[in-house]
C-alpha cells in the first residue's frame, strides 16, 4: 500500500497524475541546476513594505526567520539595477483585502503588485543561502495571513472551503498512526482513513457547483500552501537534537490526511510548467526588460533544457478554456481574478517573519507572472509578447522548483511511511 500516490487525471487540469511523477525526475534535475546559477540564485526584494491591511507586529524573532541579505558587491554587475523601474506598485494606504484594488497603478497585464527593485529598501538575496525550510513561524499572525489569502479566493461573496474532515478513503491506503513515534501526542486513532487515491472523492471545493475559473483559484492558492507545508515537514528542524531532517507526522498531519491538499500542488506543477513551455513559443514569446538579458550561454542552454522538459507534456493545462468567449462576462471575471490575485500578493507583506515572506513573495510573484504568461489575451482574444522584469523570470523559476521539489519530498515522505510499516 502506497500513501500520497495519487493516480488518474488531475482534476481542472489536462494531465494525469502519473505523467507529472514520469517527467519531475528529469524536470526536477534540470531545474535544480538551472536555480543555482548565477542569474536565477539572486532575488531582489523589498522585505520592508508594510502591510497595507493592518497592523503587522507579530515580527518572528526565531533564528530561523532572519534572511542574509547581499551586498551589491556581492551581485555580478551584469544583474545590478541600473534602470528605474518600468512598474512601480502605490501600496494603498488603510484598505481591507477584498476590497476594489483602486490605487494600483501596475500594468493592466499584471497579476501582482510587484516591488520596486530601484527602492531603497529592496535588498538583494543569494536564495541559496536562506532556503525555504521550517522557521517556527505560526500562531495568530501566520493565521490571518492564511485566512486573509482565502478570502481572496471569494468572488462575489462565495467562497470555496475545504471539507471539515479529511476525506474518507478512495479505496487504496490507510495511514496507520500509531506506525508513528510520538503518535500518541496527535491523539488519534491508528488507521485513520483519508487517503490519496481518494482523489477519485468529492472535489476540495465545497458544495458549491463553482466554474473552473473560481476553481482554478482556489487550486493555486491551496496548492501553494500544501507546498509550502510540505518544504516545512521537509526540512523540518528537531527543536531538541538540532538536527534537519525529514518529519513524517508532520507530513501525515498537514497533507496525508488532506489529500485534496496534494492535487492542488499537482495543479500548480502543471500550470507552472505550462507557462515554462510558453516561454519557448517563438511566436508568443516572452522578452526581458532591456537591460535583464541573460547573458552567460550555459544558462541559456539549461533555460532552454528546462523549457524542452516542460513542452514534452503536450497537455498539462489548457488555459484555452479560462476566460473564454469574448463576453462581458469573462473578461470582467478575467479582472477580477487579477485583482484578487494581486491583493493575495500584498497579503505576502503581512507575513511577519522574514524567511517565509522572502518565499512567499517569491512563489507568489512565480505564479503571477505565470498567469501573466498563459493570459496575455487582450480583449479581442489576441495574444500578445510578454514583456518580463527579471524578478519575474527568476520568481517563475524558482516557485517552480519549489514545487518540483515538494513532489520530490513526497517520494521521499512515501518510503519513509513504508520503511515504518516494515519496522511495526
Ligand atoms: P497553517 O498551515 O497555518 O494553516 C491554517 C489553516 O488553513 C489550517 O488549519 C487549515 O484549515 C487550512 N489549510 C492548511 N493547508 C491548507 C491547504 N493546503 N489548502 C487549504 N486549506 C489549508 N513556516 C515555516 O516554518 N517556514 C516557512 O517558510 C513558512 N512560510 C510561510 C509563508 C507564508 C506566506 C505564510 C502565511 C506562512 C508561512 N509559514 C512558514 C507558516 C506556516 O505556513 C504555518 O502557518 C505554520 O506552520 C502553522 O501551521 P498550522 O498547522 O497551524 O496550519
Amino acid at each position: 500500500e502506497d500513501i500520497c500516490k495519487p493516480t488518474g487525471k488531475i482534476e481542472d487540469a489536462s494531465c494525469d497524475f502519473e505523467t507529472v511523477e514520469t517527467i519531475n525526475s528529469q524536470f526536477f534535475r534540470r531545474i535544480d541546476d538551472l536555480r543555482k546559477t548565477d542569474f536565477f540564485r539572486y532575488y531582489k526584494v523589498d522585505l520592508f513594505k508594510e502591510c497595507p491591511y493592518w497592523n503587522e507586529n507579530g515580527l518572528c524573532m526565531n533564528r530561523a526567520c532572519s534572511v542574509e541579505t547581499s551586498d551589491e558587491s556581492e551581485i555580478p554587475e551584469e544583474f545590478r539595477s541600473k534602470r528605474l523601474s518600468s512598474v512601480t506598485t502605490a501600496a494603498p494606504s488603510e484598505v481591507t483585502p477584498g476590497s476594489s484594488d483602486t490605487s494600483c497603478s501596475c500594468s493592466s497585464t499584471e497579476f501582482c503588485h510587484l516591488d520596486d527593485e530601484n527602492s531603497s529598501d529592496a535588498v538583494y538575496v543569494d536564495l541559496l543561502k536562506n532556503p525555504e525550510r521550517f522557521t517556527g513561524y505560526a500562531g495568530p499572525s501566520a493565521n490571518r495571513v492564511w485566512k486573509s489569502i482565502y478570502e481572496e479566493n471569494c468572488f462575489e461573496g462565495v467562497k470555496f472551503v475545504e471539507p471539515a474532515r479529511p476525506l474518507s478513503s478512495g479505496g487504496s491506503g490507510f495511514i496507520d498512526k500509531s506506525l508513528l513515534s510520538g503518535s500518541s501526542a496527535l491523539g488519534g486513532p491508528a488507521g485513520l482513513s483519508s487517503l490519496m487515491a481518494s482523489l477519485q472523492a468529492p472535489s476540495d471545493s465545497g458544495e458549491n457547483e463553482q466554474c473552473l475559473e473560481k476553481r482554478v483559484f482556489y487550486r493555486l492558492i491551496s496548492g501553494l500552501h500544501a507546498s509550502i507545508s510540505i518544504h516545512i515537514c521537509h526540512e523540518f528542524l528537531d527543536q531538541k537534537t538540532g538536527q534537519w531532517s525529514p518529519n513524517l507526522e508532520c507530513f501525515i498531519t498537514r497533507i496525508a490526511e488532506h489529500p485534496e491538499r496534494l492535487q492542488n500542488v499537482y495543479f500548480d506543477y502543471v500550470l507552472l510548467m505550462r507557462a515554462l513551455s510558453r516561454l519557448g513559443d517563438s511566436t508568443e514569446g516572452f522578452s526581458l526588460d532591456s537591460g535583464d538579458r541573460i547573458t552567460d550561454r550555459q544558462t541559456i542552454e539549461q533555460l532552454d533544457r528546462v523549457i524542452h522538459n516542460a513542452r514534452e507534456c503536450p497537455s498539462t493545462f489548457d488555459e484555452a478554456q479560462m476566460f473564454s468567449g469574448q463576453t462581458r462576462e469573462s473578461f470582467e471575471l478575467k479582472q477580477q481574478f487579477r485583482q484578487h490575485f494581486r491583493n493575495v500578493s500584498s497579503i505576502m507583506d503581512c507575513v511577519g517573519c522574514d524567511k517565509c515572506r522572502l518565499w512567499g513573495k517569491l512563489q507568489v510573484n512565480g505564479i503571477g507572472t505565470a498567469l501573466k504568461l498563459l493570459f496575455n489575451g487582450n480583449e479581442a482574444g489576441e495574444r500578445k509578447p510578454v514583456r518580463l522584469q527579471r524578478s519575474e523570470l527568476v520568481s517563475l523559476v524558482n516557485a517552480a522548483h519549489r514545487v518540483a521539489e515538494s513532489l520530490r519530498a513526497v517520494e521521499t515522505f512515501r518510503e519513509m511511511y513504508q520503511e515504518q510499516r516494515k519496522l511495526a
